[in-house]
């Protein structure tokens, strides 16, 4: 590709078009080929000795991931990306390179449940101490701080609960007091919100969501900025950890898309979320995006969109009768993923996890992907499904 004149601010949408591929080093072809390979050769015993190649060897990185890895780097505004072969690899090596025994770690209670896993087993059994935090706490976060607290994670917003987590008040307390900042910002992608410019360290993604977008690929992203990003590139060389080619030219694909997907994703969704709201069945909607949402000022500030994932709080209902509902769903898939072309939903209740905070909701709650169908089959579906699950509730 032309660099572009100096100067020249290209927008987001354009970026992912153009970002990681060099046609021209590839004798014009428009994407990076899938290179398979472990094995490097140099031309000479001097190039040998003295390490002088692009690439040294297949686990360190090849042309299709260096591609990946440069875009994302771009877009998150970060000194460096690594590969992971899931989202929850990119949250455990990222953990793992900024903590050492004796470290406390402040983990927000809103976090992705797997996440939690990591902090109570493989973390808690390599002497990291864990807190669980309120994700509302803003600021009042120094007041959990500890001397011996290394790093603040922060997923915003939460990948079930949906709450928008105050990111610059709580990088100011980090700042002031060395703390390493991480966040999962897999729900808002680097397109829709940059967290390192708003000084956050480390910068994670699970690719299997929107970068993907085909639900057909697990992969993990981790963009990091000064000494967080030595240790993450340390850590995950240690670790061994290596994306396959294929996995690494799937997830670029995504890319190039990902722009017109999220929007569609942001609209579609806010359609159906304003009609879900005004159904009788329907106590409240948690989605960031729309007007009096509790996290709205906030994302408001922030954000610059919204993706197609959003809560919904039904009123009381008997679980037989929710049971029918879902299962009347033609276009809404049932499984525990999002991103993807297609629609999803799935029940959840946090109560069963949480410690930091109480979960109380006035019925079931239930999550959705809107996908990239047309929102008003998506609402005739679920206007279907209400209709059999007021029938099954009131016999
Ligand atoms: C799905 C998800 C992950 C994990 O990604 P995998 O590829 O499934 O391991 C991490 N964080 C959030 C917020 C997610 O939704």
């Amino acid at each position: 590709m032309k660099a572009p004149a100096p100067g020249t601010a290209y927008a987001p949408e354009t970026e992912v078009v153009r970002l990681g591929r060099d046609p021209f080093r590839f004798d014009g072809f428009v994407n990076p080929p899938v290179v398979r390979g472990s094995t490097v050769l140099s031309p000479t015993y001097d190039d040998l000795v003295n390490h002088r190649g692009r690439y040294s060897y297949g686990r360190r990185g090849n042309p299709t991931s260096e591609g990946l890895e440069t875009a994302i780097s771009a877009l998150e505004g970060a000194d460096g990306t690594v590969l992971t072969p899931s989202g929850l690899s990119a949250v455990s090596v990222a953990l793992l390179s900024v903590l050492k025994a004796g470290d406390h770690l402040l983990m927000t209670d809103s976090a992705y449940n797997p996440t939690r896993r990591v902090c109570d087993g493989l973390l808690t059994r390599y002497g990291v101490e864990v807190t669980y935090y309120d994700p509302l706490v803003g600021g009042g976060i120094a007041e959990l701080v500890r001397p011996e607290t290394r790093a603040i994670f922060m997923e915003s917003p939460g990948s079930q609960s949906l709450e928008v987590q105050d990111v610059p008040a709580i990088v100011a307390v980090a700042r002031d007091r060395g703390i390493t900042t991480l966040i999962d910002n897999t729900w808002a992608t680097p397109l829709y919100f940059r967290p390192l410019e708003h000084g956050v360290d480390v910068s994670i993604m699970a690719g299997t969501k929107y970068l993907s977008g085909h639900a057909d690929l697990n992969i993990g992203t981790i963009a990091a900025k000064g000494r967080a990003w030595k240790q993450v590139i340390g850590t995950h060389g240690d670790m061994g950890i290596c994306v396959s080619p294929d996995d690494a030219a799937l997830g670029a694909r995504g890319l190039r898309t990902m722009a017109v997907r999220l929007e569609r994703h942001w609209q579609s969704g806010l359609e159906v979320a304003h009609w879900l709201q005004a159904q009788p069945q329907v106590a409240r909607l948690i989605h960031p995006a729309m007007a009096g949402d509790a996290g709205h000022d906030l994302w408001t500030r922030d954000f610059t969109g919204a993706s197609g994932l959003f809560s919904a709080i039904l009123k009381p209902v008997p679980e037989r009768a929710l049971a029918i509902f879902f299962d009347s769903l033609a276009l809404f898939g049932m499984g525990y993923s999002w991103g993807g072309f297609e629609s999803l939903i799935i029940p959840f209740d946090c109560s069963a996890y949480r410690t930091a905070t109480r979960w109380q909701t006035e019925g079931p709650a239930i999550r959705l992907h809107v996908g990239l169908e047309a929102p008003a089959d998506l609402i005739a579906d679920l206007a279907q499904a209400f209709v059999r699950m007021d029938e099954a509730a009131s016999t």
